[in-house]
């Protein structure tokens, strides 16, 4: 249709080109083209007219390129020039600059006047590389400038393709891991700070990649949600940690220090230590339709109590008014489970979210709040935070305790819970455990007088 090169010809080309490349040290660029809205003129006009676009379009290309440059055909409307024998990028962007102003000039198509526009990916390579390496790349390069608009022109980022990489292989790995149950659970513990003693702990999901080394959650989690993968992890973590909870609870009650039955968050005038189990879930697997009967499944299991549970969410959850998360959090808190609002005062979250959500049972105030404890306007906020906390009967937790003055400050501003690595850094169960038998006394920072 377009007598130009088509993909399998226009891969050997560029392999050519790369080879030549190799004896005479020039540069080999490919500049990909992709048509802006073409599935429109598709669907509005006929595939009849986006034949004959397409058509119209090939010979405005080939005649912008140099002479010795290759035209070929790659995709539905993906055109690529290939251009041997280069000794900088500028010369590529001038061409692809020079493609998409040829194009932009008003051309015939079927006798009448048409005008489109393109955006361009730029890649330059050395001989190295392979036609299929030059092509993904530019592939990425086109879709960078597709987000930018119309006619725009990008070069490969290496950088940006690196990270694209990364993300790939973390979700391959990741795969393996979760179906191996290779990932483990840390448990950071929360106390309440007045009378310092153990309320709970919050589950965090840790792995070491087989390729890539340990990995923080920052990374991975979001690398599962994009995956598809967010579902199964979720459920690993899970699972482990009503195990390990179910463990600590028969420690409570085997030395009689506790019962572990959800008198926890504050059990006013009593030192005995309780461990409610928090555990994050993410937007998208709360979305997940069998979520409800994942959680029952893994308490059924453990045979984990369902009022020493929470859950912890981001305010994210509170913007998306979907009924499948609605009714979500609603079974959550028939069941008992206790609903916790993560990071709280980051982001879009207000002060709002609170009011609207009557299905809230707390909240945790983001570390960069705690952070920044010593300066006045900050302790301030977090008062006032701590109030409307108290005027919707939430519990409140401080999030990221370093310094004994921010865990000052935090009992000055009323907040009664708090985690941190001033207070405990996330450990494993049994480190948990040991904590438990010792009475689950706060340690370093002691109780206030
Ligand atoms: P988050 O829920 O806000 O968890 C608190 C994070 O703060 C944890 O980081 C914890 O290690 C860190 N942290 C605790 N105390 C301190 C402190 O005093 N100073 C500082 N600088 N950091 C402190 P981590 O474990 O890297 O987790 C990061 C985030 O990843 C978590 O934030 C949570 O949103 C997410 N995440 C972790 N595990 C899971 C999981 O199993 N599922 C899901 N969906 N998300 C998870
Ligand atoms: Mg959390
Ligand atoms: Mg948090």
């Amino acid at each position: 249709m377009t007598s130009l090169d088509n993909r399998t010809s226009g891969y050997r080309r560029l392999d050519d080109a790369l080879a030549a490349g190799r004896d005479d040290g020039r540069l080999t660029a490919v500049v990909l083209i992709d048509l802006d809205g073409f599935r429109s003129v598709n669907e509005t006009f006929g595939f009849a007219a986006g034949d004959a676009l397409l058509a119209a379009v090939a010979p405005v290309i080939s005649g912008a390129a140099r002479r010795g440059d290759a035209v070929a055909r790659l995709g539905a409307d993906q055109f690529a020039v290939i251009c041997p024998g280069l000794t900088s990028t500028f010369e590529a962007t001038d061409l692809a600059t020079s493609v998409l102003a040829a194009l932009a000039e008003p051309f015939s198509v079927e006798g009448r006047g048409t005008v489109v526009t393109a955006c361009a990916g730029v890649v330059v390579g050395h001989g190295n590389r392979t036609a299929a390496d030059l092509v993904r790349e530019a592939d990425i390069a086109v879709a960078a400038a597709k987000r930018r608009g119309p006619g725009h022109v990008e070069v490969f980022d290496a950088a940006a393709g690196g990270a694209l990489r990364r993300r790939w292989a973390v979700a391959t790995d990741l795969r393996a891991a979760i179906d191996a149950d290779d990932l483990t659970v840390v448990y950071q513990p929360v106390f309440d700070i007045e009378i310092g003693v153990l309320v709970g702990v919050e589950a965090l999901a840790r792995w070491t990649s087989p390729t890539l080394g340990p990995l923080g959650p920052d990374e991975f989690v979001p690398a599962a949600e994009q995956a598809g993968l967010i579902a199964a992890l979720g459920e690993r973590v899970l699972r482990r940690a009503c195990r390990d909870a179910v463990a600590w609870h028969r420690l409570l009650d085997g030395t009689g220090t506790g019962t572990g039955t959800g008198t926890g968050d504050g059990s006013v005038g009593s030192s005995a230590p309780t461990v409610d189990l928090r555990v994050n879930v993410s937007p998208l697997q709360l979305r997940t339709p069998g979520f409800l009967a994942t959680v029952d499944d893994a308490l059924a299991d453990s045979g984990l109590d369902p009022s020493t549970f929470g859950i912890e969410i981001t305010e994210s959850v509170w913007l998306e008014d979907s009924d499948t998360v609605r009714s979500a959090l609603r079974g959550l808190h028939e069941r008992g489970i206790r609903i916790l609002l993560d990071d709280f005062g980051v982001g879009h979250s207000s002060l709002g979210s609170v009011t609207r959500f009557p299905l809230l049972d707390g909240l945790k105030i983001d570390r960069s709040f705690v952070a920044e404890l010593s300066v006045a306007r900050s302790e301030a906020v977090v008062g006032a935070m701590v109030s409307v906390a108290e005027a919707f009967g939430l519990d409140v937790i401080g999030e990221g305790v370093e310094t004994p003055e921010q865990l000052a400050t935090l009992r000055r501003c009323g907040c009664r819970l708090a985690q941190g690595y001033l207070l405990g850094r996330p450990t494993d169960a049994d480190s948990v455990a040991a904590l438990v038998r010792a009475g689950g006394v706060l340690a370093a920072p002691g109780p206030s007088p």
